[in-house]
C-alpha cells in the first residue's frame, strides 16, 4: 500500500511514512486506499486476544512489513509484564448500553502507551528497510503524558535514543517524577526554563534547522519525531476500536453488524481519527468497516472543535486558551483534524493546503455548509468545563462505583448531554484515556470535596482514593516514591541545541 500527503504530494511506502513523519509538502501521510474489514473479518476477531487482533489490523496497513516482523513487534510492545491487565485494553460495562474502553493499563497510565509502546519497533524496522544505519534520535517536547510514554517506549531499544524537553512551568509533580526517574541508557530528560509553548516551538525550530541536523548527523545520528502526526502512532490506535467492538460481541451486548457510538476525549484529534479510520475500512453501506453510527468529539473549555462541528464549519483558533483539570486536552490547534478534512474535501490536497495557509495567516478557515453536513452525519460534538467534569466524576462514582479520570469524565458528561439532546440511545463506548491515579488530586476533590485534599501530596491523595474506592493504586505510581532521580539536566530557551548535543556527548 502507498501513502499520500494530505496536501497532494507523492507516494511513499508505509515504512517511509513512519520514518519521515511529516510529508515534504508539510502535509500528513494518509493511506492511498483503506484496507478492508468485512463483518466476517470482524467476527473472527472475537476469538483472538489483543495481540492477534493487532496483527490483523496492522497487516492491512503496513504491507511492506512481513507478518513475523509485525508479530514480534506486537509481542514486545504489548508484553504481559508491561500492562497491569491481561486484556491490555479491557472493555468494562457501566450500564446496559454504556461501556468503558480502558486504555490506561500500560507503563505510564495514559492511552499514549497504546501507540508509543509499538512505535519504537516500527521505527527501527522502518530504518532497516530503508537502509538507514544511523541511530534514530527521537526529540520530543511534552506537556506531560507524551514525554513519559515516549521515554518508556524507546527506553533501551537498540539503534534509538529519546530526548525529552519538559517545561519547568506546567507539568504535574507526578508527571515530572515519572520523567526524571526514567531508566534506560538511551534516555535524556531536560527541564526547559519556560512553558510548554517555549518547549514546543524550541523543538520545532531544532527540526527545521539545517545546522542542527548537520551537527546531529556528524555524531552518527538522524533526528526523528514521536509526535502524534506520525502515521506510526495512528495505526496502533485503530486496533482498539475493533477490539472494543469484538469485546461487546463476546459480552452479548450487541449482535454482529449492530452500530455503536464512541465518545472520545479529544485534544489533537489523533485518538478519535483512528476510530474514523476503523469505520472507513470498507463502505458502511456494503456492511464493511467498523459499524459505527456516531463518533462524539468531547472537548473541555478549549472547545474549538465543538464550535467547528456545531456552529458553521468554521475552525477559528483566535480565542482564549484555558488551563483545565484535563491538561492533555488543552489545545487550540488539533493537527490530526487535517486528515479528516482531507476525506471531507474528497481528498483535494490543494484545497487542504489552502485551508491550512488560511489558518496560519488569518487564524481560521471554513469548510462550507455541505461539507459540514457530511461531517455531522458521522460526528457529533460537545464540551464540558471543569465543574461539569468534577460533578460527572462524583455522579459516576456514586451511581456505578466506577472511578474516572478527569479526561474520561469530560467524555462521559458530553455523552449524557448528547443523549438528552439527540435521543440517540445507540450502545456507546466511552474511550477512557488515563488512570484516575494520574490525576489523583483532582479526582479526589471531585469525589470527596476540597477539604479532603488540603495539605495532601499526590501520593497521599492516591492512598486516600484507594481507601475510598477500593481500586488499588497502580504499581507504577507506588514505585515513583522510591525511584532515584536520574535526570537533572536543565537549560534556557536559547540553549536547547547545545543541551541535546551535551546529552548525546555523554553517552
Ligand atoms: C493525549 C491525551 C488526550 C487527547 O488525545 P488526542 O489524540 O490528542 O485527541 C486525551 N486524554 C489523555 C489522558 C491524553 O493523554
Amino acid at each position: 500500500m502507498s501513502f499520500i500527503s494530505t496536501r497532494g504530494g507523492a507516494c511513499v511506502t508505509a515504512s517511509q511514512a513512519i520514518l519521515r513523519g511529516l510529508a515534504p509538502d508539510g502535509g500528513l501521510y494518509v493511506p492511498a486506499v483503506f484496507p478492508q474489514m468485512t463483518l466476517a473479518d470482524i467476527a473472527a476477531l472475537t476469538k483472538l486476544d489483543y495481540r492477534a487482533r493487532a496483527l490483523t489490523i496492522l497487516r492491512g496497513y503496513l504491507d511492506d512489513f512481513n507478518a513475523q516482523e509485525l508479530a514480534d513487534a506486537i509481542a514486545s510492545a504489548y508484553e504481559a509484564a508491561k500492562f497491569d491487565d491481561a486484556a491490555i485494553a479491557p472493555t468494562k460495562k457501566l450500564d446496559s448500553n454504556t461501556h468503558v474502553l480502558e486504555l490506561f493499563h500500560g507503563p505510564t497510565l495514559a492511552f499514549k502507551d497504546m501507540a508509543l509502546q509499538l512505535l519504537p519497533h516500527l521505527t527501527t524496522l522502518s530504518a532497516k528497510k530503508n537502509g538507514e544505519n544511523r541511530e534514530v534520535a527521537i526529540l520530543v517536547a511534552t506537556s506531560g503524558d507524551t514525554g513519559k510514554a515516549a521515554l518508556e517506549g524507546f527506553k533501551d531499544v537498540p539503534g534509538t535514543s529519546c530526548t525529552v524537553f519538559y517545561p519547568t512551568d506546567g507539568v504535574s509533580d507526578v508527571q515530572k517524577l515519572q520523567m526524571t526517574t526514567t531508566g534506560g541508557e538511551n534516555t535524556h530528560v531536560i527541564a526547559l526554563n519556560g512553558n510548554f509553548d517555549d518547549a514546543q516551538s524550541g523543538v520545532k525550530a531544532l527540526f527545521s534547522s539545517a545546522d542542527f541536523h548537520q551537527q546531529v548527523n556528524a555524531r552518527g545520528k538522524v533526528l526523528s519525531s514521536a509526535n502524534s502526526i506520525n502515521f506510526g502512532r495512528l495505526v496502533p490506535q485503530i486496533v482498539y476500536y475493533f477490539s472494543a467492538y469484538a469485546d461487546l460481541l463476546n459480552a452479548g451486548a450487541i449482535a454482529l453488524g449492530d452500530e455503536v457510538n464512541f465518545v472520545v476525549p479529544t485534544g489533537n484529534f489523533g485518538n478519535i481519527l483512528a476510530g474514523y479510520y476503523a469505520r472507513s475500512m470498507g463502505l458502511p453501506v456494503m456492511r464493511m468497516g467498523l459499524p459505527v453510527n456516531r463518533f462524539i468529539c468531547a472537548s473541555n473549555s478549549n472547545n474549538v472543535l465543538t464550535d467547528f462541528f456545531k456552529k458553521d464549519g468554521e475552525y477559528n483558533r483566535n480565542r482564549d486558551f484555558y488551563t483545565t483539570t484535563s491538561p492533555s486536552m488543552d489545545i487550540l490547534i488539533s493537527s490530526n483534524l487535517e486528515r479528516l478534512l482531507f476525506e471531507c474535501a474528497d481528498r483535494d490536497g490543494a484545497l487542504i493546503a489552502r485551508w491550512m495557509q488560511q489558518l496560519r495567516t488569518s487564524q481560521s478557515y471554513a469548510v462550507g455548509q455541505q461539507r459540514q453536513e457530511w461531517l455531522l452525519s458521522v460526528f457529533a460534538a460537545g464540551y464540558a468545563d471543569d465543574r461539569d467534569c468534577a460533578e460527572e466524576i462524583a455522579r459516576v462514582f456514586e451511581q456505578h462505583h466506577y472511578l474516572m479520570d478527569t479526561h474520561t469524565a469530560v467524555a462521559s458528561r458530553v455523552l449524557r448531554q448528547y443523549r438528552e439532546t439527540s435521543g440517540d440511545l445507540t450502545p456507546t463506548v466511552i474511550v477512557s484515556t488515563a488512570s484516575p491515579y494520574k490525576f489523583a488530586a483532582d479526582v479526589l476533590t471531585a469525589v470527596a470535596g476540597k477539604n479532603a485534599v488540603a495539605g495532601l501530596d499526590a501520593f497521599a491523595c492516591s492512598d486516600e482514593l484507594e481507601a475510598r474506592s477500593g481500586m488499588p493504586v497502580p504499581q507504577q505510581v507506588k514505585a515513583l516514591r522510591s525511584l532515584p532521580i536520574r535526570h537533572t539536566a536543565h537549560c534556557e530557551k536559547g540553549g536547547m541545541a547545545q543541551a541535546v548535543l551535551d546529552a548525546f556527548g555523554g553517552k
